[in-house]
């Protein structure tokens, strides 16, 4: 009896010791941003995320359980640029927290520290577009995620002021690697210069940038609005004249478009990953992009 109420006392006390009381909760929107927050907080912070790889960003239900962890959040980081537009302005509302509505240091949009691509020159909804305020996905381009964790990194310092040394200290060691990595990708990715490929979403668009790779289609007439046959038809007559070297697509895709142009146009396809957890490898930032590259490598060859 005794021996088992000591195991339960080691029990209680080892899940405290991983779960600090008062560890400094991030609220992260998408996966590749609660990776990002992880990496520089380290055990100074508790992290959750909103979607996972699987679960479609632009649309997800703002659920109940979301809305008691957005609560207590201390610092809400997402990708912004309106990609959230359809769950997050509720969740901030019922959440009854003043610390991280936007304008105050508790809220982070990840997308305004970066040079936006595909900012519309005119803004017309009843076309459908999901992107209004330019390609919200900003997290597929390296320099980008440099950029934000520098961000990221001083704003954790500034909120928790009495952990800010660890952040500096886990900044500047994330910086070191992430450069590094940097300058392996980019030797890697090299063969990918100018390799024609069809999207499913226009969520590649900072990928293919930072590659130089050209997106010769993509499987939605417009952001957020689903293939239609007529759409599908007219990339099908485009692919047998330009082929393109792939169709990729995302976790949250629907594959099914992807395989009728694939087998149509006889174009491999590839499932990448495109955050963390949307494959095996990609289990952090850094296999997020070892993945992509190497998937997309494959098909090069
Ligand atoms: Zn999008």
């Amino acid at each position: 009896m005794k021996t088992l109420l000591l195991k339960g006392w080691i029990a209680l006390l080892c899940t405290l010791a991983a779960a600090p009381a008062f560890a400094f909760n991030v609220f992260a929107c998408e996966p590749e941003w609660a990776s990002l927050a992880q990496e520089l907080g380290g055990d100074k912070v508790s992290v959750v995320s909103a979607t996972t790889a699987r679960s479609d960003p632009h649309r997800i239900e703002a659920r109940p359980s979301l809305i008691a962890r957005i609560r207590d959040a201390d610092l809400v980081i997402c990708s912004g640029s309106e990609l959230e537009i359809g769950w997050l302005p509720l969740l901030l509302t019922q959440s009854g927290n003043n610390r991280i509505q936007p304008g105050s240091p508790g809220y982070l949009e990840a997308s305004q520290s970066v040079v936006r691509l595909e900012v519309p020159k005119v803004v017309d909804r009843s076309l459908g577009d999901i992107h209004p305020a330019g390609n919200p996905h900003v997290h597929l381009d390296p320099r980008n995620i440099a950029k934000i964790a520098d961000v990221l990194s001083a704003r954790l310092a500034e909120l928790d002021g009495a952990n800010a040394a660890t952040y500096k200290s886990r900044g500047d060691a994330f910086r070191d690697r992430w450069q590094a990595a940097m300058k392996r990708w980019q030797s890697e990715a090299a063969p990918l210069k100018g390799v024609p490929i069809v999207v499913y979403h226009k969520d590649m668009s900072y990928f293919i940038n930072w590659a130089g790779m050209r997106e010769v289609g993509s499987l939605e007439p417009k952001p957020g609005i689903p293939p239609t046959p007529s759409h599908l038809a007219q990339l099908v007559e485009q692919m047998k004249r330009s082929p393109a070297k792939a169709v990729v697509y995302s976790p949250y895709n629907n594959p099914g478009a992807a395989q009728f142009l694939s087998e149509r146009a006889n174009v491999p396809i590839v499932p990448l990953p495109f955050t963390v957890g949307g494959t095996d490898r990609a289990k952090d930032l850094f296999g997020l992009f070892d993945d992509t590259i190497e998937r997309l490598l494959a098909v090069k060859k």
